[in-house]
Parts: structure tokens; sequence; C-alpha cells
């Protein structure tokens, strides 16, 4: 049972990667140190729970890496992915300590495992975790109960005092009462607001009703909101997320990594009109799967059709729910509910645009569509073989990217320019520094180890002192 009266050295906010990162290291500069997460026990740790990898830069090949990724590569990475939308300076520090965190995390007792096949192609950049993120949280929290650090589940922060720019102290939720909590110093690593709907919709407009959320309920961006409205400087564009194409059937929260769709590829997409509307085979997967979500969330009622034939069924991932299948194209059409005679004309006209090559889906490869609009690039190959298939998609909300800016010491900058002097933040609450745009798969948790660590020296040292 948490000692309310206490007086803390360090209060970190939310029970995810970039909180257990900055808990354990603050603890270790000796501060006492309490986690308030908002979940119950069983669903801590947030988006985290959901990840298999993260991307690291490292000299040389490892026992489960196939070779070095070097700390250019992954500036070259970065930069193009964001269109140079990243704070450079706070990018490239990421990216120099991102070196360390493969053993550092490996000291917390996370192991990792051989690249996953699939179509992301990742076993040089990436490392995997064994067991997944889960497995990775709960050895996180081991170390951090072993030395000492205290965990409140259940408890939500539903308020901070900000004086002088100065954290004073939080108001936390927890057991059908209020309790006022203070501390030396604050780490926010509470999360986006991914899971708000209501804040997504001033963006998005209707439109977000039909949003599903890969992750977390618990990440609605109260904290955030706080932070900003207490004087916080913000970063980020607020449109800007990290959003796939999902299995339509998912549930609206934490359907998890085996809703997403990864066969746009190997068929084409159509909308509720049975229309195409963009390149399937613009450029390798790896580089164009997190433009789906978006794209799916610009046509009518946010929903789209992946439809392939018996060529490409055992091609690719599928997702944890089959898809619909016929014997010919119209009447799937008749299982979609779209038109079976714009379907017909849809696949009709694309197959008579195809124009054979040697179909390879692990290269930009020859097969391609001449005179249709939008084409195939590559990978075109006639959908004629049944039976048929499709998979109904929707936009699948992974995390936003709306922020607090933050310096190279993870303190808060507040609109008067000044840093907080002990308010710091780490991973999705501050992802918008490093990511003004786009996402290179697995960076998402070096955001969240990087500052997440760095924020947690902040605090533990600024309360020491
Ligand atoms: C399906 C899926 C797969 C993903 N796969 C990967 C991957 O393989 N690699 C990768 O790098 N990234 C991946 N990501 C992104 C990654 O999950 C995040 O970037 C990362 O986990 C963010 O860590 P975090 O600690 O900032 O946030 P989270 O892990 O989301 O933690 C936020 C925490 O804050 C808590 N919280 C929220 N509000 C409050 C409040 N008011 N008071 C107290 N606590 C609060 C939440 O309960 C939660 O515990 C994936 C995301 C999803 C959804």
């Amino acid at each position: 049972m948490v000692d309310f009266t206490r007086h803390w050295d360090v209060l970190v906010i939310g029970g995810g990667n970039a909180a257990l990162c900055a808990a354990i290291t603050a603890r270790r500069c000796g501060a006492s140190v309490l986690i308030a997460e908002a979940a119950p026990k069983f669903y801590r740790g947030g988006n985290t729970r959901h990840t298999r990898n993260m991307r690291c830069a490292h000299d040389g090949a490892t026992d489960t890496l196939t070779g070095p990724y070097s700390e250019q590569e992954f500036w070259d990475d970065l930069k193009r992915v964001t269109e140079g939308n990243t704070d450079e300076a706070l990018a490239r520090q990421m990216i120099r300590l991102s070196k360390e965190m493969l053993p550092w995390i490996g000291q917390q007792g996370v192991k990792f495992q051989p690249s996953l096949g699939g179509t992301l192609s990742l076993g040089r950049t990436n490392s995997f975790f064994l067991g997944g993120g889960r497995s990775m949280l709960n050895a996180l929290y081991r170390t951090a109960e072993r030395i000492g650090v205290e965990t409140l589940y259940d408890a939500p922060v539903v308020g901070i005092k900000v004086g002088e720019g100065r954290f004073q102290s939080a108001t936390i939720d927890h057991g059908g009462a209020r309790h006022e909590l203070t501390a030396a110093a604050v780490v926010a690593a509470s999360g986006g607001f991914e899971a708000n709907i209501e804040w997504l919709r001033e963006y998005w407009g209707k439109a977000a009703d039909n949003f599903l959320i890969r992750g977390t309920p618990y990440n609605r961006g109260s904290v955030l909101r706080m932070l900003l409205d207490g004087g916080a400087e913000q970063v980020g564009d607020p449109t800007q997320c990290h959003a796939v194409a999902i299995d339509a059937r998912a549930p609206k929260f934490d359907g998890g990594i085996i809703t997403r769709l990864d066969c746009v590829v190997f068929g084409i997409v159509v909308n509720q009109l049975a229309l195409r509307f963009y390149d399937e085979g613009e450029d390798l997967w790896p580089k164009r799967y997190a433009i789906w979500g978006r794209l799916v969330a610009a046509q009518p009622d946010q929903i789209a059709y992946i439809i392939f034939d018996a060529t490409s069924l055992r091609l690719f991932m599928p997702s944890l729910y089959p898809p619909l299948t016929a014997p010919s194209v119209g009447e799937l059409a008749d299982k979609l509910g779209l038109d079976r005679v714009a379907l017909e004309r849809t696949v009709t006209e694309f197959n008579s645009a195809v124009r054979g090559g040697t179909f390879d889906h692990t290269i930009l490869d020859d097969c391609h569509t001449q005179g249709l609009t939008p084409p195939k690039s590559h990978w075109a190959r006639r959908i004629e073989i049944a039976p048929f298939f499709a998979y109904p998609v929707r936009p699948g909300i992974t995390f936003t990217y709306l922020g607090v800016r933050i310096d190279a010491e993870a303190r808060i900058i507040l609109k008067t320019g000044e840093p907080a002097r002990n308010m710091f933040a780490a991973g999705e609450i501050m992802a918008g520094n490093v990511l003004g745009r786009g996402y290179a798969a697995g960076i998402g948790m070096t955001i969240g180890s990087v500052f997440g660590r760095i924020a947690g020296a902040g605090a533990g040292n600024n309360a020491r002192n």
C-alpha cells in the first residue's frame, strides 16, 4: 500500500517502456521513485505490450542481428521517412545513445531473439524481444521492483499543479478517492492521445469515429493536455500519427499486431465505390505500410477492401480473421456489400492493364500496369484464379505525434522558452520532437528508451541535489 503522505523524489506518470526506463534509471541515481499507472496491473504497459522490436545503431552482427547499422545510416533513414521534419540535434543524440540501449536493456533482464520473418525485413536493423513486448515489460517491472521502485496501478493522474515553472503536485484517482501527491521531480511518460476519439475528432472530424485504435484505451492524452494547459510548449502537428491499414473486424481498442494487414502489394485495394485509389505497388512494403492508414481514412466511410486471388493467399502473414472468399469476383462483391458491376469492371480494367514480368515481391520487380490510373507500379498480376479473397480494412491508429517540446536533457520546455527545472518527458508524449511526420519501424521504442533514461537520470539527480 502506497503512503500518500510521503514526499517522493520522483513521480513517473505512465507504466510503459518510457516510464520503466526512467524509473529504473532514477532509482539507480538513489532517488525514491513512484510509478502511477492508469491501467490495472493486467493491462499495465500501454502500447509497449504490443511491440515486437526496437531500432538501435550497432557496429556489427550479433547473435540476433545480421549486420551493422551505423549512426549515419540510421540518421539517413530517419531523415528520409520524416522528410526532414525532425529536430536534428535531438534526433542525432537519440541515435548516438541508441547504441547503448541494447546492452542496457539486456542488463535489465530483457532477452532478444532473431528477427521474425515477414514483409518488413528488419533482421539487420531491429532487435526483436524474446516473447514480445509484454515479456520485455515484465522483465523491466521485475527489475524495477527488485531495486525498490514502487508502482501504483489503477491510478490515473487527473491533475497536475505547476507553479513558477516547477512541478508541485499531482492528483491521483485511486480506490474511489483523490489523493494529492508531492514529488521533487516528475517524468511524464503517459503516451499520446490516440485513444481519445473526441480529441482526434477536433482534427479529423467525424471520420475519427471510424478509426480503430491499435493499442491501449488508457492513452487519452489527459496528462499531455494538462501540461500544455499548464504552460508547456507544444511540438508536432496534431494530425500526424502512425496509422496503418488493419482488419476492419478488429476491436475498437487493443487489437494489437495480429490485426495488421500486409497483403496490399499482392492485390488491389478498392473503396466502397469499388474504385481503386492509390498505387498498391509504389514501393517496397517497409517504406509504404505506414501510409495506408491515412489513405483509407480519406475514403468514404473510412473503409476499403484488399482484393486478391488464390495465387497470393499463402504469400503473407494473415490477420487474426480469415479473408472473405467467393468463387467469382461478382459473388465476392455481394459478400462485401459492393456494387457487383463496379467491382467486376475495376478488376477487368486492372487485369487488362497488367504487363507481365517476373514476379518477385522482395524487389521492385517489373510486373506493372500500363495506361491505368492510378497505376500499380510493381507486383501487378492479374486477379483471375478462383477462389477470390478480400480483407476489409480501416485506419488503425498506432500513436499520435503531438507532444511537449523537450531539450537535450528531456526537460519540458515552457512557453517562456525556458526549460522546466523539475519536469521531464519521455516516449510518445514527446515523440513529435523526433517524428514530425512519417515513421521507421522500431523507432517508437527507441524514443521511449533513450529519452526515458535521460529523463530518469535528470529527475533522479535533480531530486537528490
Ligand atoms: C500494435 C502496436 C505495435 C507496435 N509495435 C512496435 C514495435 O514493434 N516497435 C516499436 O518501436 N514501436 C511499436 N509500437 C509503438 C510503441 O508501442 C510505442 O511507441 C511505445 O510503446 C511508447 O512507449 P511509451 O512508454 O511512451 O507509451 P505506452 O507504452 O503506451 O505507455 C503509456 C502509459 O501511460 C499510461 N497512462 C496514460 N494516461 C495516464 C494517466 N493520466 N495517468 C497515469 N498513467 C497514464 C498508460 O496506461 C500506459 O501505461 C507499436 C504500437 C502498437 C499499438
